[in-house]
């Protein structure tokens, strides 16, 4: 390999992280403009926004999201954040390899033995208390937030959303990263009432509208709450018919049928289907008081002006959720077409050492939306530059730089190139950034006092004084926006 391969090589290692990515202008626009009508919807309805860490201990994730699911159990970014826990942990991971091998025994296995049960230890006792992990999603920080800052004692439900990162270790595929994105909110107190839930799940929809999103469908279910005469009654007959029909489903929906039997209805696996679609429907078995919630909220979402379709089988991939649940896919996506999730969780809360909360909250994937908005069309963002400062001359140069000054000011996007150029050549470069101007000041127009202004789409060029500039150019933004 060649000196210059080599290096070239070298330089290729430095890439993105696979299932991470750089996001770009104008791209980053489109980005601004999404969270910027979160912001805006979402005060409408009263929620305002909390700030919470991008990494938290690992038992509270664990603690709440469950040991059974894959969010936990294969995709949590971890570590142990104490250099003495590290060192300690070495020290005994060390002594216990010295004692293995001084051990009198030659057998291979007795020694293995002894170094598995000392790293077992060491694993238990040091690890546990330190171990932190990178955020997968933001109900728990926001439900321990809630806690941790008393807010059962502000005026009740508190609402709050927020956005940002989160991180799970996943196999990355269109639409779906290792760091990905997540606007949700959370409504924490209060009551249950099926209007809090139609009320989230209408300021949802409405978020979509405004961002353009189209053809959006809004899933929902109750899947009741964890009594024997509800939920639990009927995750027992869901058991025992999954157990009839054991041999027909794949291994992963035969691991579940035992450790979360709700899950398998959650299968995407083509040869499943035709088996899923005879199990019974909690519709059928929910109590009357969950029964009574789930009709309320379909009729407030009517009452609303909400369109939904009823799925049967949405059970949400996380351990807390009770009651409603909702999904909502968007076209262009591919198999990751959930846009959103959320859904009811009354217990999470008390689960986490907090008094007994109500609560209810929703994620969307912003990449997903980015993704869908970009598909149909719906992602174009204004580019380009407002006005580029043709300068010649050492006197225009100064006129220039504070002429860029006072338009920027004004909040008009200039681009002033640092060194002179010659007219044409400045006019082609203000082509290239799309500008809408170009302010033309050589040593002329400096003694005259007026300045000319070249509109680049049609090569009509004007002159103005400086304060008539600002009008004109004020006038025609309004014009446009
Ligand atoms: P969840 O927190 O799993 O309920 O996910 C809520 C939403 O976040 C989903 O509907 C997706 O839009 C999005 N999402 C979840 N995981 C990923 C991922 N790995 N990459 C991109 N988006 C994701």
């Amino acid at each position: 390999m060649s000196d210059a391969t080599a290096k070239k090589e070298e330089r290729r290692k430095f890439q993105a992280i696979k299932g991470t990515r750089d996001i770009l202008p104008p791209e980053t626009e489109l980005w601004n403009r999404v969270e910027q009508t979160a912001r805006e919807v979402f005060a409408a309805y009263g929620f305002g926004e909390i700030r919470i860490p991008d990494f938290e201990l690992a038992r509270l994730f664990e603690h709440s999201i469950g040991d059974e699911t894959d969010v936990i159990t294969k995709e949590l970014y971890s570590w142990i954040d104490s250099p003495r826990a590290n060192q300690a942990l070495r020290r005994v991971r060390a002594k216990a390899i010295a004692n293995a091998y001084r051990a009198i025994h030659d057998d291979q296995a007795v020694r293995e033995e002894l170094f598995k049960q000392a790293e077992a230890g060491a694993l238990d006792t040091l690890a546990r208390a330190n171990r932190i992990s990178l955020r997968p999603e933001a109900t728990a920080s926001v439900c321990r937030a809630y806690i941790e800052h008393r807010m059962q004692s502000l005026p009740q439900p508190v609402k709050l959303y927020y956005m940002g990162p989160m991180f799970r270790r996943e196999q990355p595929q269109k639409g779906r990263y290792r760091q990905f994105y997540q606007i949700g909110a959370e409504v924490l107190g209060g009551t249950d009432a099926p209007g809090i839930d139609a009320e989230v799940i209408e300021m949802l929809m409405t978020f979509f509208d405004k961002c353009g999103l189209q053809g959006a469908t809004l899933y929902i279910n109750s899947i009741g709450h964890n009594a024997d005469n509800c939920r639990r009654g009927y995750v027992a007959k869901l058991k025992a018919a999954l157990g009839r029909v054991k041999d027909k489903l794949g291994p992963d929906s035969q691991r579940r049928i035992d450790s979360n039997p709700l899950r398998v209805l959650d299968s995407k696996l083509e040869s499943e289907q035709a088996v899923i679609a005879t199990l019974p429907h909690i519709a059928d078995h929910l109590c009357d008081e969950c029964k009574a919630h789930y009709a309320e909220v379909k009729r407030q979402l009517q009452v609303r002006g909400v369109l939904y379709q009823e799925n049967w089988r949405l059970v949400r991939g996380l351990d807390y959720y009770m009651r409603t649940t909702f999904e909502i896919t968007a076209p262009g996506l591919g198999s990751q077409n959930a846009v959103c999730g959320g859904g009811r969780y009354d217990g999470l809360v008390e689960l986490l050492g907090g008094p007994p909360t109500k609560g209810i909250g929703f994620a969307i994937g912003e990449d997903r939306l980015i993704l869908s908005l970009q598909e149909s069309g719906k992602g174009q963002v204004p580019q380009g530059r407002d006005i580029y400062i043709a300068w010649m001359g050492e006197k225009a140069h100064a006129t220039a730089i504070r002429a860029a000054k006072d338009l920027r000011k004004a909040g008009f996007s200039v681009e002033l190139p640092p060194l002179e150029q010659k007219l044409g050549k400045a006019l082609g470069q203000a082509d290239k950034l799309g500008a809408k101007y170009a302010l033309i000041l050589g040593d002329n127009e400096v003694s005259e006092g007026l300045w000319t202004l070249k509109t680049l789409s049609t090569g009509e060029q004007t002159k103005f004084t400086a304060s008539d500039l600002l009008e004109f150019l004020r006038q025609q933004k309004n014009v446009s926006s």
